[in-house]
Protein backbone atom coordinates (compact mmCIF):
# COMPACT_ATOMS: atom_id res chain seq x y z
CA UNK A 1 0.00 0.00 0.00
CA UNK A 2 1.23 3.63 -1.18
CA UNK A 3 0.68 6.36 0.32
CA UNK A 4 1.58 10.25 0.04
CA UNK A 5 2.81 11.92 3.47
CA UNK A 6 2.22 9.03 5.69
CA UNK A 7 -1.72 9.48 4.15
CA UNK A 8 -3.87 7.23 2.34
CA UNK A 9 -5.15 7.50 -1.10
CA UNK A 10 -8.39 5.91 -2.26
CA UNK A 11 -6.67 4.17 -5.00
CA UNK A 12 -4.61 2.40 -2.36
CA UNK A 13 -7.71 1.18 -0.19
CA UNK A 14 -8.54 -2.44 -1.56
CA UNK A 15 -12.36 -3.23 -2.86
CA UNK A 16 -13.33 -4.95 0.79
CA UNK A 17 -12.77 -0.98 2.32
CA UNK A 18 -14.49 0.58 0.62
CA UNK A 19 -17.60 -1.94 0.69
CA UNK A 20 -17.43 -1.24 4.46
CA UNK A 21 -17.71 2.41 4.01
CA UNK A 22 -20.79 1.97 1.66
CA UNK A 23 -22.43 -0.83 4.11
CA UNK A 24 -22.10 1.97 6.92
CA UNK A 25 -23.81 4.83 5.10
CA UNK A 26 -26.94 5.21 3.72
CA UNK A 27 -26.23 8.21 2.40
CA UNK A 28 -24.22 8.29 -1.62
CA UNK A 29 -20.96 6.92 -1.58
CA UNK A 30 -19.26 7.26 -5.04
CA UNK A 31 -15.52 6.43 -6.17
CA UNK A 32 -14.33 9.10 -8.84
CA UNK A 33 -17.03 11.73 -8.72
CA UNK A 34 -16.59 14.38 -11.44
CA UNK A 35 -16.10 17.69 -9.51
CA UNK A 36 -16.64 19.69 -12.17
CA UNK A 37 -20.69 18.74 -12.00
CA UNK A 38 -20.22 20.17 -8.49
CA UNK A 39 -18.36 23.29 -8.91
CA UNK A 40 -20.48 26.41 -10.19
CA UNK A 41 -17.12 27.09 -12.58
CA UNK A 42 -18.10 24.06 -14.08
CA UNK A 43 -14.50 22.83 -13.71
CA UNK A 44 -12.41 19.64 -11.73
CA UNK A 45 -11.27 16.43 -12.18
CA UNK A 46 -12.39 13.70 -10.15
CA UNK A 47 -12.89 12.90 -6.31
CA UNK A 48 -11.80 9.80 -5.26
CA UNK A 49 -14.29 9.54 -3.12
CA UNK A 50 -17.80 11.37 -2.72
CA UNK A 51 -19.75 10.90 0.39
CA UNK A 52 -23.29 12.41 1.10
CA UNK A 53 -23.60 11.07 4.49
CA UNK A 54 -27.47 11.12 5.70
CA UNK A 55 -27.37 12.71 8.72
CA UNK A 56 -24.68 13.22 11.39
CA UNK A 57 -24.37 10.04 12.63
CA UNK A 58 -23.13 9.17 9.07
CA UNK A 59 -21.19 11.78 8.84
CA UNK A 60 -19.33 11.03 12.22
CA UNK A 61 -18.63 7.09 10.80
CA UNK A 62 -17.21 8.90 7.41
CA UNK A 63 -15.14 11.16 9.31
CA UNK A 64 -13.99 8.12 11.59
CA UNK A 65 -12.81 6.14 8.21
CA UNK A 66 -11.02 9.06 6.80
CA UNK A 67 -9.09 8.98 10.20
CA UNK A 68 -8.44 5.15 10.78
CA UNK A 69 -7.30 5.15 7.06
CA UNK A 70 -5.12 8.68 7.16
CA UNK A 71 -7.34 9.77 4.44
CA UNK A 72 -7.33 13.35 3.96
CA UNK A 73 -10.83 14.84 3.29
CA UNK A 74 -12.40 18.12 2.07
CA UNK A 75 -16.07 19.91 2.61
CA UNK A 76 -17.55 21.08 -0.72
CA UNK A 77 -20.96 23.24 -0.66
CA UNK A 78 -22.34 24.27 -3.35
CA UNK A 79 -19.04 24.28 -5.35
CA UNK A 80 -19.70 28.46 -5.87
CA UNK A 81 -16.65 29.42 -4.43
CA UNK A 82 -14.42 26.85 -5.30
CA UNK A 83 -11.21 26.12 -8.17
CA UNK A 84 -10.89 22.57 -8.15
CA UNK A 85 -7.83 20.99 -9.78
CA UNK A 86 -7.50 19.58 -13.35
CA UNK A 87 -6.57 16.25 -11.66
CA UNK A 88 -9.07 16.26 -8.69
CA UNK A 89 -9.26 16.04 -5.27
CA UNK A 90 -7.18 13.11 -3.43
CA UNK A 91 -9.04 11.57 -0.95
CA UNK A 92 -12.36 12.22 0.24
CA UNK A 93 -14.67 14.70 -0.52
CA UNK A 94 -17.76 15.05 2.15
CA UNK A 95 -20.95 16.95 0.99
CA UNK A 96 -23.99 17.72 3.18
CA UNK A 97 -26.68 17.21 -0.12
CA UNK A 98 -29.08 14.88 2.36
CA UNK A 99 -32.39 16.38 3.76
CA UNK A 100 -31.96 16.16 6.92
CA UNK A 101 -28.91 18.78 6.11
CA UNK A 102 -31.64 21.17 4.72
CA UNK A 103 -34.00 21.11 7.40
CA UNK A 104 -35.41 24.89 8.17
CA UNK A 105 -37.67 26.06 11.00
CA UNK A 106 -38.85 29.82 12.36
CA UNK A 107 -39.95 30.58 16.12
CA UNK A 108 -40.36 34.26 16.88
CA UNK A 109 -37.46 35.79 15.67
CA UNK A 110 -35.15 32.94 15.93
CA UNK A 111 -34.44 30.47 12.42
CA UNK A 112 -32.72 27.43 12.54
CA UNK A 113 -31.11 26.04 9.27
CA UNK A 114 -29.35 22.88 8.11
CA UNK A 115 -26.03 23.94 6.38
CA UNK A 116 -26.80 22.16 3.22
CA UNK A 117 -29.82 24.30 2.34
CA UNK A 118 -28.97 27.06 0.08
CA UNK A 119 -28.77 30.76 0.23
CA UNK A 120 -31.68 30.93 -2.20
CA UNK A 121 -33.99 29.21 -0.38
CA UNK A 122 -33.01 30.14 3.48
CA UNK A 123 -33.62 33.91 2.39
CA UNK A 124 -37.20 33.24 0.81
CA UNK A 125 -37.94 31.07 3.83
CA UNK A 126 -36.98 34.63 5.99
CA UNK A 127 -39.07 36.53 4.27
CA UNK A 128 -42.35 34.53 4.00
CA UNK A 129 -41.88 34.30 7.70
CA UNK A 130 -41.19 38.02 7.59
CA UNK A 131 -38.33 38.41 8.74
CA UNK A 132 -36.01 40.86 7.74
CA UNK A 133 -31.66 40.67 7.30
CA UNK A 134 -30.98 38.27 4.80
CA UNK A 135 -32.34 40.38 1.87
CA UNK A 136 -29.11 41.67 0.36
CA UNK A 137 -27.82 38.14 0.53
CA UNK A 138 -30.47 36.94 -2.56
CA UNK A 139 -28.75 35.75 -6.05
CA UNK A 140 -26.01 34.30 -3.67
CA UNK A 141 -25.13 31.03 -5.07
CA UNK A 142 -24.38 27.85 -2.60
CA UNK A 143 -25.65 26.44 0.77
CA UNK A 144 -25.58 27.96 4.53
CA UNK A 145 -22.26 26.01 5.29
CA UNK A 146 -19.93 27.79 2.56
CA UNK A 147 -22.18 30.93 3.00
CA UNK A 148 -20.96 30.81 6.68
CA UNK A 149 -17.56 29.88 6.51
CA UNK A 150 -17.05 32.46 3.50
CA UNK A 151 -19.06 35.49 5.74
CA UNK A 152 -20.59 35.74 2.43
CA UNK A 153 -22.36 39.15 2.11
CA UNK A 154 -21.70 42.32 0.22
CA UNK A 155 -18.92 44.98 -0.12
CA UNK A 156 -18.51 48.33 0.44
CA UNK A 157 -22.39 49.16 0.52
CA UNK A 158 -23.62 49.06 3.73
CA UNK A 159 -27.51 48.21 2.11
CA UNK A 160 -25.41 44.88 1.61
CA UNK A 161 -24.79 43.12 4.55
CA UNK A 162 -22.53 39.88 5.70
CA UNK A 163 -24.12 36.39 7.06
CA UNK A 164 -22.68 36.72 10.22
CA UNK A 165 -24.08 39.77 11.22
CA UNK A 166 -26.91 37.70 11.88
CA UNK A 167 -26.06 34.83 13.20
CA UNK A 168 -26.87 33.68 17.07
CA UNK A 169 -24.88 30.01 17.48
CA UNK A 170 -23.63 27.39 15.08
CA UNK A 171 -23.91 23.73 15.71
CA UNK A 172 -20.43 22.04 14.59
CA UNK A 173 -18.67 18.71 14.14
CA UNK A 174 -15.27 18.19 15.10
CA UNK A 175 -12.46 16.01 13.15
CA UNK A 176 -13.43 13.25 15.72
CA UNK A 177 -17.60 13.21 15.30
CA UNK A 178 -18.03 15.72 18.23
CA UNK A 179 -20.81 17.71 17.91
CA UNK A 180 -20.79 21.09 20.06
CA UNK A 181 -22.80 24.11 19.49
CA UNK A 182 -20.66 27.75 19.32
CA UNK A 183 -21.85 30.42 20.74
CA UNK A 184 -21.94 34.07 18.49
CA UNK A 185 -19.35 35.76 21.08
CA UNK A 186 -16.66 33.12 20.25
CA UNK A 187 -17.47 33.24 16.41
CA UNK A 188 -15.39 35.79 14.47
CA UNK A 189 -16.23 37.17 10.97
CA UNK A 190 -14.19 39.07 8.91
CA UNK A 191 -14.00 39.83 5.11
CA UNK A 192 -15.19 36.78 3.33
CA UNK A 193 -13.67 34.93 6.60
CA UNK A 194 -14.57 33.16 9.71
CA UNK A 195 -12.83 31.32 12.54
CA UNK A 196 -15.14 28.02 11.46
CA UNK A 197 -12.23 26.47 9.49
CA UNK A 198 -11.32 23.33 11.92
CA UNK A 199 -14.81 21.91 11.96
CA UNK A 200 -17.71 21.00 9.81
CA UNK A 201 -20.78 23.54 9.72
CA UNK A 202 -24.12 21.54 10.33
CA UNK A 203 -26.74 23.57 11.59
CA UNK A 204 -27.13 27.67 12.19
CA UNK A 205 -29.20 29.59 14.78
CA UNK A 206 -30.14 32.96 13.32
CA UNK A 207 -31.92 36.26 14.78
CA UNK A 208 -34.03 38.50 12.81
CA UNK A 209 -36.05 41.21 13.37
CA UNK A 210 -39.87 41.17 12.53
CA UNK A 211 -40.88 42.37 8.82
CA UNK A 212 -43.60 42.97 6.69
CA UNK A 213 -43.54 39.71 3.81
CA UNK A 214 -44.66 41.97 0.53
CA UNK A 215 -42.18 44.45 1.45
CA UNK A 216 -39.03 42.31 1.98
CA UNK A 217 -40.11 40.27 -1.06
CA UNK A 218 -39.92 43.40 -3.07
CA UNK A 219 -36.84 44.79 -1.40
CA UNK A 220 -35.49 41.08 -2.30
CA UNK A 221 -36.16 41.50 -6.15
CA UNK A 222 -34.74 44.71 -5.96
CA UNK A 223 -31.12 43.28 -5.05
CA UNK A 224 -31.35 40.61 -7.64
CA UNK A 225 -31.75 43.22 -10.63
CA UNK A 226 -28.63 44.98 -8.51
CA UNK A 227 -26.62 41.76 -8.86
CA UNK A 228 -28.05 40.95 -12.51
CA UNK A 229 -26.80 44.48 -13.59
CA UNK A 230 -23.49 44.29 -12.10
CA UNK A 231 -22.71 40.46 -11.95
CA UNK A 232 -21.55 37.89 -14.73
CA UNK A 233 -24.56 35.33 -13.49
CA UNK A 234 -25.37 33.81 -16.85
CA UNK A 235 -21.86 32.15 -17.55
CA UNK A 236 -19.81 29.71 -15.18
CA UNK A 237 -17.61 31.41 -12.77
CA UNK A 238 -17.06 31.35 -8.94
CA UNK A 239 -17.89 34.67 -8.47
CA UNK A 240 -15.33 37.41 -7.36
CA UNK A 241 -12.16 35.73 -7.37
CA UNK A 242 -10.00 38.51 -5.82
CA UNK A 243 -10.37 40.04 -2.32
CA UNK A 244 -10.75 44.05 -2.18
CA UNK A 245 -7.90 45.33 -1.20
CA UNK A 246 -8.78 46.70 2.39
CA UNK A 247 -8.49 50.53 2.36
CA UNK A 248 -7.55 50.97 -1.13
CA UNK A 249 -9.73 53.86 -2.94
CA UNK A 250 -10.41 51.14 -5.87
CA UNK A 251 -12.13 47.77 -5.86
CA UNK A 252 -10.39 44.75 -8.16
CA UNK A 253 -13.03 45.43 -10.54
CA UNK A 254 -12.11 48.73 -10.91
CA UNK A 255 -8.41 47.99 -10.97
CA UNK A 256 -8.57 45.22 -13.59
CA UNK A 257 -10.88 47.78 -15.78
CA UNK A 258 -8.67 50.84 -15.61
CA UNK A 259 -5.88 48.13 -16.47
CA UNK A 260 -7.80 47.41 -19.63
CA UNK A 261 -7.79 43.70 -18.87
CA UNK A 262 -11.07 42.48 -19.60
CA UNK A 263 -12.07 40.36 -21.93
CA UNK A 264 -8.55 38.85 -21.47
CA UNK A 265 -7.99 34.82 -22.80
CA UNK A 266 -6.51 32.36 -21.41
CA UNK A 267 -7.54 29.16 -23.25
CA UNK A 268 -11.39 28.82 -22.38
CA UNK A 269 -11.15 31.71 -19.39
CA UNK A 270 -11.46 35.03 -19.39
CA UNK A 271 -12.12 38.09 -17.85
CA UNK A 272 -15.42 38.75 -17.94
CA UNK A 273 -16.42 41.97 -19.62
CA UNK A 274 -19.31 42.62 -17.66
CA UNK A 275 -17.43 42.61 -13.77
CA UNK A 276 -13.59 42.66 -13.81
CA UNK A 277 -13.09 40.41 -10.85
CA UNK A 278 -15.05 37.51 -12.39
CA UNK A 279 -13.10 34.66 -14.15
CA UNK A 280 -15.73 32.93 -16.38
CA UNK A 281 -15.21 29.32 -17.63
CA UNK A 282 -16.45 31.20 -21.96
CA UNK A 283 -15.34 27.09 -23.46
CA UNK A 284 -14.22 23.99 -21.46
CA UNK A 285 -12.02 26.09 -19.38
CA UNK A 286 -9.61 23.95 -17.40
CA UNK A 287 -8.31 25.07 -13.96
CA UNK A 288 -4.73 25.69 -14.93
CA UNK A 289 -6.59 28.25 -17.52
CA UNK A 290 -8.36 30.11 -14.68
CA UNK A 291 -4.96 29.79 -12.61
CA UNK A 292 -2.63 31.27 -15.61
CA UNK A 293 -5.62 34.39 -15.86
CA UNK A 294 -4.98 34.72 -12.04
CA UNK A 295 -1.31 34.67 -12.16
CA UNK A 296 -1.47 37.64 -15.42
CA UNK A 297 -3.75 39.96 -12.89
CA UNK A 298 -1.67 39.34 -9.71
CA UNK A 299 1.77 40.59 -12.04
CA UNK A 300 -0.55 43.64 -13.37
CA UNK A 301 -1.77 44.90 -10.42
CA UNK A 302 1.04 44.39 -8.77
CA UNK A 303 3.15 46.04 -11.45
CA UNK A 304 0.77 49.26 -12.12
CA UNK A 305 -0.25 49.42 -8.00
CA UNK A 306 2.10 48.06 -6.47
CA UNK A 307 -0.63 45.70 -4.37
CA UNK A 308 -0.19 41.92 -3.84
CA UNK A 309 -3.87 40.70 -4.74
CA UNK A 310 -5.02 38.03 -2.32
CA UNK A 311 -7.80 35.22 -4.19
CA UNK A 312 -11.17 35.29 -2.65
CA UNK A 313 -11.94 31.92 -4.28
CA UNK A 314 -10.47 28.66 -2.53
CA UNK A 315 -8.05 26.95 -4.89
CA UNK A 316 -8.25 22.71 -4.18
C1 LIG B 1 -22.37 34.05 -9.77
C2 LIG B 1 -21.80 34.11 -8.38
C3 LIG B 1 -22.09 35.20 -7.59
C4 LIG B 1 -21.56 35.27 -6.28
N1 LIG B 1 -21.85 36.36 -5.50
C5 LIG B 1 -21.36 36.42 -4.25
C6 LIG B 1 -21.64 37.55 -3.42
O1 LIG B 1 -22.38 38.47 -3.80
N2 LIG B 1 -21.09 37.58 -2.17
C7 LIG B 1 -20.30 36.57 -1.70
O2 LIG B 1 -19.83 36.64 -0.55
N3 LIG B 1 -20.00 35.50 -2.47
C8 LIG B 1 -20.51 35.39 -3.72
N4 LIG B 1 -20.21 34.31 -4.50
C9 LIG B 1 -19.29 33.26 -3.99
C10 LIG B 1 -20.00 32.06 -3.31
O3 LIG B 1 -21.31 31.91 -3.84
C11 LIG B 1 -20.09 32.21 -1.80
O4 LIG B 1 -18.81 32.29 -1.22
C12 LIG B 1 -20.87 31.04 -1.17
O5 LIG B 1 -21.25 31.41 0.10
C13 LIG B 1 -20.07 29.75 -1.10
O6 LIG B 1 -20.93 28.73 -0.65
P1 LIG B 1 -20.77 27.22 -1.17
O7 LIG B 1 -21.74 26.37 -0.44
O8 LIG B 1 -20.85 27.17 -2.64
O9 LIG B 1 -19.31 26.91 -0.65
P2 LIG B 1 -18.15 26.11 -1.43
O10 LIG B 1 -17.70 26.92 -2.59
O11 LIG B 1 -18.56 24.72 -1.69
O12 LIG B 1 -17.01 26.13 -0.31
C14 LIG B 1 -16.44 27.34 0.13
C15 LIG B 1 -15.63 27.05 1.40
O13 LIG B 1 -16.53 26.71 2.46
C16 LIG B 1 -16.18 25.44 3.02
N5 LIG B 1 -17.44 24.79 3.42
C17 LIG B 1 -18.53 24.54 2.65
N6 LIG B 1 -19.50 23.97 3.39
C18 LIG B 1 -18.99 23.82 4.64
C19 LIG B 1 -19.49 23.27 5.86
N7 LIG B 1 -20.72 22.73 5.96
N8 LIG B 1 -18.69 23.30 6.95
C20 LIG B 1 -17.44 23.83 6.89
N9 LIG B 1 -16.91 24.36 5.78
C21 LIG B 1 -17.67 24.35 4.67
C22 LIG B 1 -15.46 24.70 1.91
O14 LIG B 1 -14.60 23.68 2.43
C23 LIG B 1 -14.69 25.84 1.25
O15 LIG B 1 -13.48 26.12 1.94
C24 LIG B 1 -20.73 34.22 -5.80
C25 LIG B 1 -20.47 33.11 -6.62
C26 LIG B 1 -21.00 33.05 -7.90
C27 LIG B 1 -20.72 31.84 -8.74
Amino acid sequence: MSSQRGLTLIKDMDDKMIDDLKKKIKGKVLLQENLGRHTTFRIGGPADLWVEPHDPKELKKALLFAKENKTPFVVVGGGSNLLVSDSGIKGMVIHLGSPHFKDMSAKGGTVTAGAGSSIASLVRFCCNEGLTGMESLVGIPGTLGGALYMNAGGSSNPIFKNIGEFVSSVKVMDHSGNIRTIKRDRIEFGYRKSNLSSCIILQVVFKLEKGDKEVLNSSCSKFLTMKRQKQALDVPSAGCVFKNPEGFQFTCGQMIDMLGLKGKKVGGAEISEKHGNFIVNRKGATAEDVKGLIDFVKSKVKENYNIDLELEIKVM
